[in-house]
């Protein structure tokens, strides 16, 4: 297919966050409509069983492209903390066990990183897009560190504990445009956009 031919063209977003959704949706050229997994009847969760955060983000493509047949992109994140050899990396959500519990999943940091003096880590979001079969993957990265404790009420998951490169605010204390300016997911999104718009 010829991306520079497209007059109309339909795009999944695997994902079933509908603030994700709306998110990208503004931001997406006026040829692509943006379907959801539930206006294409995907309810079910698709499991995220691979080893890597670019594993996830393809295995997630694949199966709607499977088992819908649709072009479509998908996106997984990840948080590496370098003095845990990159951990919790791929398993972020399920830091702290399988309930996906972002509260227990900051607190279990915290605790083992605690009288650590390397505190770098960095937020990196892979978005893998699959057209007629055909696969690119893109990154952003958003380089920090983890607080000593938690600071801010904005923002979800690990913001509270992470300070972008540069600020001295967490996420969870930026308002969300300015999260959004610099984020991983941004800067991954960014680029894809980029990608669909030519
Ligand atoms: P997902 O791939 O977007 O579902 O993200 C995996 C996990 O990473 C989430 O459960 C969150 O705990 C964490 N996470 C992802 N993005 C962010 C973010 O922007 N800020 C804080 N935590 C995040």
């Amino acid at each position: 297919m010829n991306l520079i031919t497209i007059n109309n063209m339909k795009l999944v977003f695997a994902t079933h966050n509908p603030n994700k959704f709306k998110e990208i949706q503004a931001l997406l050229p006026h040829y692509i409509e943006l379907l959801s997994l539930d206006d294409i009847g995907c309810t079910e969760d698709i499991a995220e069983t691979a080893d890597t955060i670019e594993g996830n983000a393809i295995l997630k493509a694949e199966y709607v492209r499977h088992r819908y047949g649709y072009d479509v992109f998908a996106d997984d994140t990840g948080l590496e903390v370098d003095a845990l050899d990159g951990a919790p990396g791929v398993y972020s959500a399920r830091y702290a066990g399988e309930e996906k519990n972002d509260a227990a999943n900051r607190k279990k940091l915290l605790t083992e990183l605690d009288g650590k003096e390397n505190r770098t880590a960095r937020f990196k979001t892979v978005i893998a897009i699959n057209l007629e079969d055909h696969e690119n993957l893109f990154t952003g990265i958003c380089e920090g560190m983890i607080t000593n404790e938690q600071r801010g009420e904005n923002g979800f998951g690990y913001d509270p504990v992470f300070q972008p490169k540069g600020f001295d605010k967490t996420f969870a204390e930026m308002e969300l445009s300015q999260k959004s300016e610099l984020s991983h997911r941004a800067k991954a999104f960014r680029e894809l956009i980029s990608y669909l718009s030519k």
